[in-house]
């Protein structure tokens, strides 16, 4: 491997205990997760989060409405816990039931409590470039290429995926540090030939091994967002990472790489949100 290895672990490390700090010094911070099915994975994700909330002294708690919820009841949790003066974070964990649209129901998220980001109005408010919380996913990644030095301003940055959660708030951090920015989709032609001009390429499909040597220009920084189960429990990314830290500068592992800096930045954002004045 040439390529530096950009590992998440000691940078979550740091937010973690500079969160740990914030809540030692005011009134404990609560987290509400709202969770609405039977996808493992995604149990096993909130319970890593309430764990992790617990470790700096955040209280979480895991709203647990089951695979068969209605729209509407999602909607009123939210809003309930919203209007809670205890509750100072409240997030909505995805996947949902059928015929339920996160987007829509986290409308009814306070954009003061929305510490993943998830209200339209704090995606709007991102891309009016005003304060907002930020998608905790999308801001691990900026945090991450802060972390290692990486130069963004005048530089290439190209983006795969479109998703309200990690692609388009990305793009818009991207945008604000003055990197020159693509967005590639499913749509996209050629995506290798669009891939290779990212002087920074950021994945965030879905889709093990979607990124190959191909896809990478030589030097680049890549950071890779997906997480994808494996037949052997563990998770992947979707990048053909020995590959392509033979041709890449510097690269994010999975897991290890944004994924345990998402997690902390939502501590770091729940401590914030209840110091809100
Ligand atoms: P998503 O909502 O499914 O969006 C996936 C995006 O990838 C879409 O914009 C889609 O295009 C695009 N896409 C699909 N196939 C493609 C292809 N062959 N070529 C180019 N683009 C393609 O997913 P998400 O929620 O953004 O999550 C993306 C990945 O990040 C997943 O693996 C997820 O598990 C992971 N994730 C990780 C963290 C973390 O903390 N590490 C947090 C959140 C998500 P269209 O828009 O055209 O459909």
């Amino acid at each position: 491997m040439t390529a530096r290895k950009l590992t998440g672990k000691e940078l979550a490390a740091a937010i973690r205990a500079q969160t740990a700090a914030e809540v030692a010094a005011g009134p404990q911070p609560r987290l509400a997760v709202v969770v609405a099915t039977g996808d493992e994975a995604s149990l096993w994700y909130v319970r890593s989060i309430a764990k992790a909330a617990e470790g700096v002294g955040i209280a979480a708690d895991v709203v647990d409405l089951g695979p068969e919820a209605r729209p509407e009841q999602i909607r009123e949790t939210l809003a309930r816990l919203s209007a809670d003066a205890g509750v100072h974070g409240v997030m909505l964990q995805t996947p949902l039931p059928e015929g339920a649209v996160a987007q829509e129901l986290a409308g009814a998220i306070d954009p003061r409590k929305d510490v993943d980001g998830a209200n339209p109005l704090s995606l709007g408010r991102l891309a009016a470039g005003l304060p907002a919380f930020v998608p905790a996913t999308a801001a691990a990644v900026m945090a991450l290429l802060d972390h290692y030095g990486v130069e963004l301003a005048g530089r290439r940055a190209v983006v795969v995926g479109r998703s309200t959660v990690v692609g388009k708030p990305l793009a818009h951090l991207l945008l604000d540090r003055n990197a020159t920015v693509t967005v590639c989709h499913s749509r996209t032609r050629d995506l290798a030939s669009v891939t290779a001009t990212g002087e920074v390429l950021v994945a965030a499909v879905g889709r093990a091994g979607l990124i190959g040597t191909g896809h990478v220009a030589p030097g680049a920084v890549v950071i890779d967002v997906g997480t994808n189960p494996t037949d052997d429990g563990g998770l992947t990314g979707d990048v053909d990472f020995d590959a392509v830290a033979e041709r890449a500068s510097a690269l994010t592992p999975v897991p290890g790489g944004v994924g345990p800096v998402t997690t902390a930045l939502l501590l770091r954002h729940t401590a914030r949100a209840a110091n809100l004045p």
